[in-house]
């Protein structure tokens, strides 16, 4: 119980500064302000903290050796303007924490807060790994996560665990599950390419928009007849542009969408079935191109790491506070790091009442729970590091 004691102790420094960064939000790849200010609380507690690891992230260790836990917080803010009327609201136009990353940047430094006083436990290396850009990907689709790998962050890394705030759950609650966490997710930039010609005479031309509605359609069959209806499969379109006039049938169409789905073999069969459903242009006269864009895969939860997660959270909160679940179409790019080692992601509920919607422009959480995050973290952490679960090779 001490941990938790110990993070109730610093639940105002906690609030302090997650409203500090929420007051001063950077874009991804732009946390020049939010690295340098983590790494003055990092050197404060004495750790030694690297920054630009992966362009503007930080990085610090505690204890050495084997084995080794990564704990993970993203850093970035949105482009979004809050409309907030809080003293912590946004002091830059147009940019807002409005995904709750500010919270588990305050989170995570309560952590390091707390080992950095129990290191004479530590069997091994606690990595703080605090993440840019979480949001999106840069022009040449790195997101914060894939520049991390790129500069080495999991070298020597056994286990990674990462948190997400949740603004529609209660708060104080805990949730997590085994197995798929977050959707893989895939866009698709299409261009169906006919013949144009007059409204009046559909024969003299060939109708790229009527082969583009045979391809929604076939789309649609893809995921009602060709996929498990047991698999969570998920395609949809976007973005449709074409044409001139009333009168003028356009050569081309253009077309985007996302594809989301779980498995790593459903999500290889949406995008061979794609192709085939974009093949029937030809059966029409017409052809097309398509270009699918693979984006970040789905976190899978190591069941080993949800059983200890959840040995902290019951030891930590009753019953009633703690879920199994919280498998969405969403995307994280947590799932990068967690398709590398064995890795598990949850949420901590901090919803306010009414919930704010994550990415809106009124988002806020109540983060008089946050204490609860970090006392989860670093629990799990001290308790892996003193009792290392063997993590098998492939069991991811
Ligand atoms: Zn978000
Ligand atoms: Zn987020």
């Amino acid at each position: 119980m001490t941990i938790l004691k110990e993070s109730k102790a610093l639940a105002e420094q906690i609030i302090q500064w997650r409203r500090h960064l929420h007051a001063n939000p950077e874009l991804g790849f732009q946390e020049f302000e939010t690295a340098k200010f983590i790494a003055g609380e990092l050197e404060k507690l004495g750790l030694d903290p690297k920054c630009n690891v992966g362009r503007t992230g930080v990085v610090a260790s505690l204890g050495s050796g084997k084995p080794c836990i990564a704990l993970r917080a993203d850093m970035d803010a949105l482009p979004i303007q809050d409309e907030k009327d809080v003293e912590y609201a946004s002091q830059r136009p147009g940019v807002m924490h409005a995904c709750g990353h500010d919270a588990h940047v305050a989170m995570l430094l309560g952590v390091a807060t707390i080992l950095v006083n129990h290191q004479d436990l530590l069997n091994g290396e606690v990595r703080f790994v605090f993440q840019p850009f979480e949001e999106g990907q840069d022009k040449d689709g790195f997101g914060g996560a894939d520049l991390m790998v790129k500069d080495n962050v999991l070298d020597g890394v056994d286990a990674i665990i990462g948190q997400h705030v949740h603004g529609e759950l209660e708060a104080g609650t805990f949730q997590t599950k085994t197995g798929f966490f977050s959707a893989a997710v895939d866009t698709f930039y299409g261009e169906i390419q006919g013949k144009g010609c007059h409204g009046a005479y559909p024969h003299n031309g060939i109708d790229p928009i009527f082969i583009t509605a045979q391809i929604i359609n076939a789309v649609q069959g893809i995921i009602g007849r060709r996929i498990d209806p047991l698999e969570p499969a998920v395609i949809s379109f976007g973005e449709i542009q074409a044409g001139t006039a009333a009168n003028i049938i356009p050569p081309n169409v253009k077309v985007s969408g996302t594809i989301r789905s779980l498995d790593p073999k459903i999500r290889t069969q949406l995008q061979k079935d794609l192709t085939k459903a974009f093949q029937l242009s030809r059966s029409f006269g017409g052809n097309y191109k398509l270009k699918i864009t693979e984006g970040y895969p789905s976190i899978e939860n190591n069941p080993k790491l949800v059983q200890l997660l959840r040995e902290v959270a019951t030891a930590f909160l009753p019953p009633e506070k703690i879920s199994d679940g919280g498998l969405g179409m969403g995307a994280e790019d947590f799932a990068v790091f967690s398709s590398l080692v064995p890795g598990v992601f949850y949420y901590l509920g901090t919803a306010l009442d009414p919930p704010r919607l994550h990415h809106g422009p009124d988002f806020d959480i109540n983060d008089s729970v946050l204490y609860i995050g970090t006392a989860i973290m670093a629990e799990t952490a001290l308790r892996y590091l003193q009792n290392p679960i063997t993590l098998e090779n492939g069991e991811k």
